[in-house]
């Protein structure tokens, strides 16, 4: 394996040399969502964020084993129910419907972004048996207590067992966790309030439930992923991923039940992504501060004044750091897109530009060499995209230089050239995940692209003539093509979807 690879490790808050358990294989573990509304922006920045991460570790030359999972049971609201059932209930529908809709809506979203599917993407539905064998197991180490149908897993008896490392990774004490605690709050069996259900009983009219030795009930929330990732992944694994609000008291309880079941230590290595706010606040439904991605793919949203599209968002991702937060502003992704139409037209420069130095490379040539791995060098730094881009846009100003003469040809050796070329291609599009827009549309796409030409013609011709009944009727009828028109500053845009 070449160079280091340094990640922040969240367990031990600092940076790490990545030493996997198995050499030149990678078991990954990360957080999925919970399948009872749309994925907004922000799940879908740490899912892309994920994914360049499993990219890199592919391109370093591990063979890793990518297990995401769907939450489809367990995830309560903050009023005790299950958000599944609280879905199905508003929407009148079965709750494997709810799981089913928002499955195929968040599979689409990842493909939209180019994330690649995880090689195994587990429900916890499908997982039961697996999760009350774990319920079973801390029982058996004395590590938990069933009251009245439910079981709890004991944090107390826990500590005095495990040098009081209950906390370990969010940095927090017991008697401090409850009021952040996104549990149940009224759970009046517990022994102790940082005690958490392990399995609950099921109320009378609760949908999801399953037959278990203590009766119907369901699994808590965060023994699905304790469960799963010991399936696939072994008892001790390397990467465990998810977003920092995950850190309390989602993964400080997978640990606790890794260790309470097996007394193993699950996850070698954890990484949290920062949240996404929008204009400097949390992104949040409830004061209206939110948008979805098809609000930005077509610019339908009063916070944004142009359309930007899935790859302009995914270049607009990769300038920042995954663990900094993200902060969704009009005019920052107005430069992404700028940002990211540059970095095409660099790359279409670079395609027509051959070195017509010597064997020996002149200054040009080492310093196109010295960028190009000095941006990889970036990434195995703990995958820092936002330094690695910038190198890359150094590349951008002397590949455009070349181009235009003022830089010379002659001091780039054509091996060099031929190296960047294919270090560039790997760099953009199989590590950061960046596709040449409408370029997988082929043929079909470039008719597509001509037809639109003319019907745009057809349109200005009409909103020239003032004629706005047939300009309206052309932009509907599109829109009921699935193509959406936006007449933006810089004339007018057309998008498919
Ligand atoms: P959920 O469906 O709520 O379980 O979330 C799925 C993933 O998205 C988790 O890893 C969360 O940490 C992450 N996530 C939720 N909100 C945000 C946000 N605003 N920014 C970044 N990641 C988020
Ligand atoms: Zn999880």
């Amino acid at each position: 394996m070449s160079n280091e690879l340094l990640l922040y490790n969240s367990l031990n808050r600092r940076k790490e040399v990545f030493e996997p358990l198995h050499a030149g294989h990678v078991g990954l573990y990360v957080c999925g969502p919970t399948v009872y509304s749309d994925v907004h922006l922000g799940n879908c920045r740490t899912f892309t964020s994920f994914d360049i991460i499993y990219r890199y570790l592919l391109h370093k030359g591990y063979k890793v084993r990518y297990v995401r999972n769907i939450t489809d049971v367990g995830h309560l609201t903050d009023e005790g129910e299950d958000k599944m059932s609280k879905g199905a209930r508003l929407a009148k529908l079965e709750p494997m419907e709810v799981a089913q809709r928002y499955t195929v809506g968040f599979h689409d979203m990842m493909q939209a972004f180019n994330n690649i599917p995880p090689n195994i993407e587990p429900r916890a539905t499908g997982h039961i048996i697996e999760q009350i064998e774990m319920v079973q197991q801390i029982l058996a180490n004395g590590l938990a207590y069933e009251a009245n149908g439910s079981v709890y897993f004991d944090v107390e008896a826990f500590n005095n067992k495990n040098d009081n490392s209950y906390g370990k990774l969010s940095g927090r004490k017991i008697d401090e966790l409850m009021a952040e605690s996104r549990e149940l709050k009224a759970q009046s069996d517990k022994k102790h309030p940082s005690d958490f259900a392990i399995w609950m009983k099921a109320g009378e009219d609760h949908i999801l439930r399953w037959n278990s030795p203590w009766g119907e009930g369901f699994p808590g929330w965060h023994l699905e992923c304790s469960a799963m990732s010991t399936k696939y992944l072994g008892e001790e694994f390397d990467i465990h991923g998810g977003g920092n609000d995950l850190k309390f008291p989602h993964h400080e309880n997978e640990i606790a039940q890794n260790a309470g079941s097996c007394g193993c230590g699950g996850a070698r290595y954890w990484l949290h992504t920062n949240m996404l706010l929008m204009n400097g606040r949390k992104m949040s439904k409830s004061d209206g501060n939110t948008i979805t991605p098809q609000q930005l793919f077509t610019g339908e949203s009063p916070h944004v004044t142009d359309s930007y599209s899935p790859m302009v968002l995914r270049f607009f991702m990769l300038q920042t750091h995954y663990r900094s937060t993200m902060d969704l502003t009009d005019d920052a992704l107005q430069a992404a897109k700028k940002g990211y139409s540059r970095l095409m037209e660099a790359w279409a420069n670079l395609q027509g530009l051959e070195g017509k130095g010597g064997a020996q490379n002149g200054t040009v040539g080492k310093e196109l060499e010295a960028t190009l791995a000095a941006a990889y060098g970036e990434m195995d730094d703990d995958f820092n995209t936002p330094k690695a881009l910038a190198k890359v846009f150094e590349l951008v100003s002397r590949i455009n230089a070349l181009k235009g003469g003022q830089l010379s040809l002659n001091e780039v050796s054509p091996d060099t050239m031929t190296a960047v070329k294919a270090g560039l291609k790997t760099l953009l599009f199989d590590v950061f995940g960046l596709k040449e827009e409408g370029a997988d549309a082929g043929a079909e796409g470039e008719t597509l692209s001509k037809v639109m030409d003319l019907v745009l013609d057809l349109r200005a011709q009409a909103r020239a003539e003032k004629n706005w009944g047939m300009s309206d009727k052309m932009r509907d009828g599109l829109k009921d093509a699935g193509i959406v028109v936006k007449d933006g500053k810089e004339g007018t845009e057309w998008t498919v979807g």
